[in-house]
């Protein structure tokens, strides 16, 4: 076995040393794919689509390739059959470089993992939909935040009502992920579907087609990063649907999504991981080469000092990232433990992305860099797929406080 003890700064920061308990020899291969196909293919042109704002087709199909989109589900449908871990080495490694095409991965890996898991029972359907979702010829979308508010997202306004043996759904998304591209065929739509009381709902999940008439899917919004991932609202007109639309148990769709779905938090944490990766290894080569006062800027300790924090951040999101998957890969509870690493690690990610464009200077505000790209897409990370304030009222939840 090589000697770990003396590691070099490559080994650090793209090896996992910090997380070697909790990989497997597979795992390291996975990463390894990942490493090339990152370094080949997706660094390249990262800058130039995310000042385009250009979601890239022939991408996104070859990153369905490798097989990142039905990592979480079985053989029998297409997957990889892979475990959290793996996704979360995915996420990782395509943020180091590009977290909008790690997002895109994202949100098609749990919206193929959720309709494997709410669907389980019904194998027809699973046989037609999930093989083309696992090499991304189909994408599936997860509409479930609205336009009056995401954090509270038990308050749902759109409205499914029977009519006959059909469903008649109505209502607003926002903020949609992956709902406009070429490969765009279904959302996993939530909508309630009874009486309210005290404003909530019993709410249902439902597998709607995008082209059903009645489903309008608005204008890509504008964004400040993630800019070549692909985001819209979709509107709903009295769209008619069959009951077989359904998934699961009528107005238990939501509850059993959101009690599926806990372990959604650990590839964003794993995001904010490789994205402070990213950030420590472009600001170590620019310390390493630029001088000022007449040595390399890393010679200056206050520099090398932030340098090191930055180290830390991105040791600490990805220790307590893979702290969780582990967990979860072994069967344990991980509600908190996803709670604090999509909370630690996020804010993480965001203190490295200061320093990273603080100590490139004037190289670290104009586009092109990576740095720049890293603070723009890093301010997302502490509001999707939950706020830090989300994450912070779940652990405190746990810990007994009733807020
Ligand atoms: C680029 C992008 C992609 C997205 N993709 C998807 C997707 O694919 N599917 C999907 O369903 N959603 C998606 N979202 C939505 C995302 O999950 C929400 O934006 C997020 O959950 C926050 O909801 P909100 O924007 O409505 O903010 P709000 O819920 O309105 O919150 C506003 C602020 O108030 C704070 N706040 C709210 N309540 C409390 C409280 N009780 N105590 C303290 N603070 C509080 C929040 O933390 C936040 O800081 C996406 C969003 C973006 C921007």
């Amino acid at each position: 076995m090589a000697d770990t003890r003396h590691r070099t700064e490559r080994e650090f920061v793209d090896n996992g040393h910090d997380v070697f308990w909790a990989l497997s020899e597979e795992h390291r291969q996975w990463q390894k794919v990942l490493q090339a196909f990152c370094a080949d293919a997706v660094a390249p042109g990262a800058a130039e689509r995310s000042i385009a704002g250009r979601f890239d087709a022939d991408l996104v199909t070859a990153v369905g390739q490798l097989g990142a989109f039905g990592l979480l589900v079985g053989e029998e449908y297409g997957g990889g059959g892979g475990d959290l871990r793996m996704a979360c080495l995915a996420a990782e490694e395509l943020a180091t470089v590009d977290s909008s095409l790690a997002v895109t991965v994202h949100v098609q890996a749990i919206s193929v993992a959720l309709l494997a898991h709410l669907a389980a029972d019904r194998p027809d359907l699973l046989r037609e939909v999930l093989p083309s979702a696992c090499t991304g010829a189909t994408f599936i979308s997860f509409g479930l935040t609205e336009p009056t508010g995401g954090s509270d997202a038990g308050r749902i306004g759109t409205s499914a009502r029977r009519d006959g043996s059909d469903w008649v759904i109505s209502g607003a998304k926002q903020f949609i992920t992956n709902s406009g591209t070429p490969f765009s065929r279904y959302v996993i739509l939530f909508a309630a579907t009874g009486e309210s009381v005290d404003g909530k709902a019993p709410v249902s999940a439902f597998l709607v087609p995008l082209d059903a008439p009645g489903v309008e899917v608005g204008g890509a919004y504008p964004k400040l990063g993630w800019r070549s991932s692909d985001t819209h609202p979709l509107f709903l007109d009295q769209v008619r649907v069959p009951a077989d639309a359904l998934l699961g148990v009528e107005g238990r769709g939501y509850r059993e999504a959101l009690r599926f779905l806990t372990w959604a938090r650990l590839p964003i944490a794993a995001m904010s991981t490789g994205l402070a990766r990213g950030c420590l290894s472009d600001t170590l080569r620019f310390v390493k080469d630029r001088e000022s006062f007449g040595k390399p800027l890393g010679s200056h300790q206050g520099v090398a000092f932030q340098v090191a924090d930055i180290a830390a951040l991105a040791s600490t999101a990805r220790v307590m990232t893979y702290d969780g998957a582990l967990k979860y890969d072994s069967g344990m509870p991980i509600e908190r433990e996803a709670a604090i690493a999509k909370l630690v690690a996020s804010e993480a990610a965001n203190k490295a992305a200061y320093l990273a464009t603080q100590l490139q200077g004037g190289y670290g505000f104009v586009q092109e860099t990576a740095s720049t790209r890293h603070y723009q897409d890093a301010r997302i990370l502490t509001i999707g797929e939950g706020t830090s304030e989300v994450q912070r009222m779940l652990v405190a939840r746990g810990l007994g406080l009733p807020v």
